[in-house]
């Protein structure tokens, strides 16, 4: 199993210029490979590969003297991104029957990030980053690291910057809840679960989101190149860092809350609902931070050994969860009331409902999920000795 931990670093004025060509060094470094790759295509008609482009790199260190700044391995890495990108493009070309975009070229202070892929090229000493080329930088570690260090990546992000360290690691064994549940994004809070649990967007995250919608504001009524407009873009930087750390530090608690408390986890699979219907367009609005939990919640669900199902997000605001009966309503409309069997439950939670008895149905226990996920948030024994998983 991978892990990712995240660490602050506070380099020096001498360390952050540092830093700051080795990303520079490395921008350049890709793009040319980029060019080169596409030069060779043209004129061969044969793609040219990593080791080839390793060797080219080889050469030219002895010419341009500023690549010897940057340590080694680093520069190495650039030619595997690169290769990624390449792989990636050919496999979307693949699969989207000739519409992919083509690698792109990075533009100035849009290369954020280099990776050390190994030690000793990197290491840490005492709670402080030592990096080779660039020295020792000091570092907050929040918390301690469990499991083997792999590779160390360096990030800018506005005028931050970070240590993002790779690491792998023994999953523990632990006892897997015997609770199922079904999650709807939730159309007034973050996500409503099966059980009637409502989980909502934080205070905190709220108060930051709507700071950096005024400032922004701000931002477009200011002078174009003026000093007012530049300091202003830097706050909208660092206001879209916080928003953006603060939804994930909010995304890692409540998906271990639920992965903690549920064997079963299911979702709705949004790739379809994107295009299916009104309700779920509206629920693209919140996408940016839905797609990110899901994607947080899946790698956790795996981890803990708990069984994730994505469903078809098909009619399920519209069905009533109880009796199956199609009870069509409008985005304003918040209560579910089923005129057939008169169920009253929150849209979101009857919707939350219908995903959970989706992954479960069809199969012989899919009555006792259904069943028992009214009566309350837990499954009793029986049920889960029906579940085949
Ligand atoms: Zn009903």
């Amino acid at each position: 199993m991978q892990k990712t931990y995240k660490y602050r670093l506070y380099p020096s004025k001498a360390q952050e210029v540092k830093l700051t060509a080795a990303l520079e060094v490395c921008r350049v470094l890709y793009n040319s490979c980029l060019l080169d790759r596409k030069n060779y295509f043209e004129s061969t008609g044969k793609g040219l590969s990593r080791i080839r482009q390793q060797e080219i790199l080889t050469a030219d260190k002895k010419r341009v003297l500023l690549l010897n700044e940057v340590h080694s391995q680093v520069l190495q890495d650039v030619l595997f991104r690169i290769e990624r990108a390449y792989k990636g493009f050919f496999r979307r070309l693949a699969e989207k029957q000739g519409k992919a975009g083509y690698p792109r070229l990075k533009n100035e202070g849009r290369y954020d990030s280099i990776t050390y892929p190994q030690e000793p090229g990197f290491k840490i000493e005492a709670g402080k980053l030592r990096l080779s080329k660039i020295g020792q930088i000091k570092m907050r570690m929040h918390r301690d690291i469990v499991g083997q260090v792999k590779t160390c990546t360096i990030r800018r992000d506005g005028n931050h910057w970070y240590a993002c360290f790779s690491v792998g690691y023994e999953p523990e064994k632990r006892l897997i809840p015997d609770k199922a549940v079904g999650i709807d994004v939730g159309l007034k809070s973050f996500a409503v679960l099966s059980n009637g649990t409502e989980i909502a967007n934080p205070r905190y995250l709220r108060k930051t989101e709507k700071k950096l919608k005024q400032t922004q504001r701000s931002l477009s009524q200011k002078k174009k190149g003026g000093s007012n407009r530049r300091k202003t873009r830097q706050i909208v930087t660092s206001l879209h860092r916080k928003v953006r750390n603060q939804r994930l530090d909010f995304h890692h608690k409540e998906s271990r809350k639920i992965v903690n408390s549920f064997g079963l986890i299911a979702v709705e699979d949004l790739k379809i609902g994107n295009m299916m219907q009104n309700h779920h367009l509206s629920k693209s609005i919140t996408d940016a931070g839905w797609g990110g939990f899901l994607n947080i919640l899946a790698s956790k669900a795996e981890e803990a050994g708990c069984r994730f199902e994505k469903v078809d997000p098909r009619n399920t605001s519209v069905r009533c969860s109880r009796c199956g009966e199609s009870v069509p309503k409008t985005l304003a409309v918040r209560i579910h009331q089923c005129p057939l069997c008169g169920l009253v439950l929150d849209r979101d939670h009857n919707a939350a409902l219908n995903i959970l008895q989706r992954a479960t149905a069809g199969t012989a226990e899919s009555y006792a999920w259904g069943e028992v996920a009214h009566s309350g948030p837990s499954l009793n024994q029986e049920a889960m000795s029906l579940a085949a998983w």
